[in-house]
Parts: structure tokens; C-alpha cells; sequence
């Protein structure tokens, strides 16, 4: 092998010539200013990552400063009344959450959907069981603090997912599941030091979702109207529920005897007025003024986010939407989360003002 020896010497002629070199370059015009830009160039780049990542860091860190106020203990078990066996169980708080997330949103959501309703859930069930625990057990169930219908939040067991989804469904979806609840474990929402009460949720909300007050009775700060742009994969867009004027006025003096409707035909029928969140708040229908939440009920259509067309014997609900339509919508979460939000980031959105700890 030939191996190449350069001397002191050679060394020192080369760098010479080198610095000769750039000498009579930078003499020529322009050449030296185009060589400083050059180095700031350098400079810039070398530097942008540390500045560009500085203010994300802090960013972060300002976003979960430890809490004013104490934080609200999650019991070990849970106790939950059971429909079908027709007793109550005491189950294991996190593993009962898992069975909820399961049964209230589909398991092909996307992780950060899925992780939001997770948190979700957890505040709903621990708000249920302080309320329960200061005021009693809900009529409808003396035994437990909440039910695994939709009366609370559905809930299965691994045994019944088992069993209704197979085991295809158990090796991957129920896997993705339980790792958005571990992921998530223990954090809840709070507003204004407190936890979270009624942490709502639907399935989608036609665009926008409702204020507290015009679906339910009371206001409630962080149940606020907010836009919900992301629901395209949504189901129930532009439904479409028709009915004979006929049969559309049977259900609803069926529904509601105390209200005087008269006769009801194609000319006295029209919408009144609408909530911020788009849904129907009041309908003049024949003489009886009714409520659109109550319309959707007797027709048993998915939102009372609808437009109304009378087209001689028959009248056409074109809805967008479904579910009441306060707090978050499942959709929109997974839209936002396929956008590239985080869980937080659609809790806060759709639970205005709240934060998670
Ligand atoms: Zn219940």
C-alpha cells in the first residue's frame, strides 16, 4: 500500500496559496459582500432549529403548570348497574372506562379521538359518582351511581366485546382502545378550578355544535356553540325523513296531546325560529307553536338541525347531524384529530375553556 506523506513544509506553501487565493478574491468587487452573505447564511441555518424549537418548548411547558386547586381523586372501583343481569357491579375504574370508550365510539377513530373520549367519559363517570355520592343514587337506578345504557354512557365488558365483535376485533381494535385510556390514565377535565360536570358528547353536529341552554335547561360556561369543520366522514349528512302531512300530524298530537295544534295542513307549517348552533328552536305548526328538539323526537329524526320542503301531500326533513348537539362531537374530534390535533387540544375546543390534569 503506498502511503502519501506531506510534509510541514507543503503544508505551509498550501496554505499559503490558499489565503493568497481568497485574498485576490475577495479584492474582486461585489465578491465580498456576496462572501458574508454567504457565512450569514451559514450562521442561520445552524442557529434556526435551536431558536425555532425554543418557543415550542416553553410553549409546552406553559400549557400544564401544576394546578392552583386540588385535584379531584378517581376511587379505585366503580360501581355500575347493569341492565341485562339486572344487578350492579363493582368494577375497576380505568378497565370500566375501556368499556365505555369501546361502546360510545367506534374503534377505527383516530387515536387522539379516541384518547378525548377516554378523558371524556372519565370526567362524565367521576362527576356521576360525587354527585351520586353527595345527593343520592338516580331514581332509575338506586343501587349505582350510573347504568351501562345510554341512560349514563354504554359500557360492555371485555366478555360481552368478546363476544359481539369476535376476536379479530379483541387482537386490534380493543388493543388501540385500552392503550387511549392507559395513555390517558387519570386525567380529567376541569373549569375554573372545578371538575367538569358534564362532560356531553354526540356524534356529529352538522357544522356547529349548541349552547347548553337551547337544547337542555340551564347555560353551562363551557358548553358553549363553537364550529365543528371537520365532520366530513359524518354520518346522517343531509338526511333525508319523509312523511304525509297525515301521518307527520298523527305523531305529533299523538307526542303531544296538550298542545292545540287544529288542523294541521300544507300551508301552516314553518320554522320560526334557530339556535346559534343551526338546530330548529321554534316551529309554528297548524295553531300550536312547538319546540324543533321535540319535532325531532316525535319523528324520531337524528337532529333538529333541519330544513323543512312541503311538496303537496308530503313533507321532507332534510337534517345534518346527530344527537343533541352539545359538548363534543365524535366526527369532529376525529376530523380534528386527523387534521393533526391533539386530544387536548379538541377537549379544549369542544369544552371551551377547560383544561385537563
Ligand atoms: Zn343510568
Amino acid at each position: 500500500m503506498r502511503i502519501h506523506r506531506i510534509s510541514a513544509r507543503k503544508v505551509r506553501k498550501t496554505l499559503r496559496r490558499m489565503a493568497a487565493l481568497s485574498k485576490d478574491l475577495l479584492s474582486i468587487p461585489f465578491v465580498k459582500p456576496i462572501a458574508l452573505f454567504l457565512l450569514l447564511l451559514c450562521l442561520l441555518l445552524v442557529l434556526a432549529p435551536y431558536f425555532l424549537t425554543k418557543p415550542i418548548e416553553k410553549q409546552e411547558k406553559k400549557a400544564s403548570p401544576s394546578p392552583s386547586f386540588e385535584l379531584a381523586q378517581i376511587p379505585k372501583t366503580i360501581d355500575v348497574y347493569i341492565y341485562e343481569a339486572g344487578n350492579t357491579e363493582t368494577l375497576d375504574f380505568e378497565e370500566y372506562v375501556k368499556g365505555v370508550v369501546a361502546s360510545e365510539m367506534p374503534s377505527s377513530f383516530h387515536m387522539e379521538a379516541l384518547k378525548a373520549q377516554a378523558v371524556a367519559a372519565r370526567t362524565y363517570s367521576l362527576a356521576r359518582v360525587n354527585k351520586a355520592a353527595a345527593g343520592g343514587n338516580p331514581e332509575a337506578h338506586p343501587d349505582a351511581p350510573l347504568c351501562d345504557t345510554t341512560h349514563c354512557q354504554v359500557y360492555r365488558s371485555e366478555d360481552s366485546l368478546k363476544k359481539i365483535k369476535g376476536a379479530k376485533w379483541m387482537t386490534d381494535d380493543w388493543h388501540k382502545i385500552c392503550s387511549a385510556v392507559d395513555k390517558t390514565k387519570g386525567q380529567l377535565l376541569y373549569y375554573d378550578g372545578q371538575l367538569v360536570q358534564q362532560a356531553l358528547f354526540h356524534s356529529s353536529s352538522g357544522g356547529k355544535t349548541e349552547n347548553s341552554e337551547d337544547v337542555f335547561t340551564s347555560a353551562v360556561p363551557y358548553l358553549v356553540s363553537v364550529e365543528s369543520p371537520y365532520e366530513n366522514d359524518a354520518t346522517h349528512q343531509n338526511e333525508e325523513n319523509s312523511f304525509s302531512i297525515y301521518d307527520f300530524s298523527e305523531r305529533l298530537k299523538g307526542k303531544y296531546p296538550n298542545i292545540a295544534f287544529g288542523d294541521i295542513n300544507s300551508s301552516n307549517i314553518e320554522i320560526i325560529s334557530r339556535s346559534s348552533g343551526q338546530r330548529v328552536e321554534k316551529m309554528k305548526i297548524g295553531d300550536g307553536i312547538i319546540e324543533g328538539r321535540n319535532v325531532r323526537e316525535a319523528l324520531g329524526l337524528p337532529s333538529a338541525n333541519f330544513a323543512v320542503t312541503i311538496s303537496g301531500d308530503t313533507i321532507t326533513f332534510t337534517s345534518s347531524g346527530s344527537g343533541h348537539g352539545v359538548g363534543m362531537s365524535q366526527y369532529g374530534a376525529d376530523g380534528m384529530a386527523k387534521k393533526g390535533y391533539s386530544y387536548k387540544k379538541i377537549l379544549s375546543h369542544y369544552y371551551s375553556g377547560t383544561k385537563i390534569y
